[in-house]
C-alpha cells in the first residue's frame, strides 16, 4: 500500500486527494492519502502533492509549520512530488515575490498571475509529453514560467512552458486536480521514471 500526502495548509487539497485516489484506483493500487497540515507526517509519505491556491499564504504556512524542510528531504530522497499552480510557484527557484520563500525544487523562474487579465481562467486542450491524447488543462490566474534552467518542458501553451519535470518533481501551471482526468497525476506520481516508489517495489512478487 502506498502512502500519499497532500500538503494541506491552504488551497485545493480535497481535489488532489480525490485525484490521487482515482489515479491509484485506475492502476489497481492501494493508496492511503493523508492531508499534511503539520510537520512529522510528510516523512512517512511515498509521494506528495503541493496544491494550487494562494502561493504567498501556502509559502508562509509551509515554513511556519515546519513542513518546508520535509518536502525538500522528500525530493532529495528521490520521491515524487507533484506541484500545481501556486504549488509550482512555491516549488520554483524564483517566484519574483518577496512574500514567497521558494523551495527551489523546480529550476524555473515564474511570474505570478502573469497569463493576463482576459486569460485569468480558461480551459485548453494540451499536448503533454507522455500522454497519448490532449489533456483538458484548467488555468486559473496561472503563473507564467519565464526561464527554465536544468529541467524538462513537458507541455507548452501559447509558446510558453506550462508543465515541467525536474528530477522526481513534476509541476504544472494548470490544475489537473480540477478535472476528473487523472492522467497527469498518474504521470507525475505513479509512472515517474525519475523517482523512487519504495512501496511499489516491495509489492513486486519477486521480493
Ligand atoms: N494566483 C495564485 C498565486 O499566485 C495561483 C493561482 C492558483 O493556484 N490557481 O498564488
Amino acid at each position: 500500500t502506498l502512502t500519499a500526502g497532500v500538503v494541506a495548509v491552504q488551497g485545493d487539497v480535497e481535489e488532489h486527494v480525490a485525484a490521487i485516489e482515482r489515479a491509484a484506483d485506475e492502476r489497481g493500487l492501494e493508496a492511503n492519502v493523508y492531508e499534511i497540515s503539520e510537520s512529522g507526517l510528510a516523512p512517512d509519505c511515498d509521494l506528495l502533492a503541493l496544491p494550487g491556491g494562494e502561493s504567498t499564504t501556502i509559502s508562509r504556512l509551509l515554513h511556519s509549520e515546519g513542513i518546508a524542510p520535509e518536502i525538500r528531504d522528500h525530493v532529495a530522497a528521490g520521491k515524487p512530488l507533484f506541484a500545481t499552480c501556486a504549488g509550482l510557484i512555491v516549488a520554483s527557484s524564483d517566484a519574483g515575490d518577496d512574500r514567497v520563500d521558494e523551495l527551489g525544487l523546480v529550476d524555473v523562474t515564474v511570474q505570478r498571475n502573469a497569463f493576463g487579465r482576459q486569460k485569468d481562467s480558461f480551459e485548453a486542450p494540451l499536448s503533454v509529453d507522455g500522454l497519448a491524447d490532449p489533456f483538458p488543462a484548467v488555468f486559473i490566474r496561472a503563473p507564467v514560467i519565464d526561464e527554465v534552467g536544468d529541467a524538462a518542458v513537458l507541455a507548452t501553451w501559447d509558446g510558453r512552458p506550462v508543465a515541467i519535470r525536474d528530477g522526481p518533481v513534476v509541476a504544472t501551471s494548470f490544475h489537473p486536480e480540477l478535472t476528473l482526468d487523472s492522467r497527469v497525476h498518474g504521470l507525475a506520481l505513479f509512472e515517474n521514471d525519475d523517482a523512487t516508489l519504495p512501496a511499489l517495489e516491495c509489492d513486486r512478487p519477486d521480493r
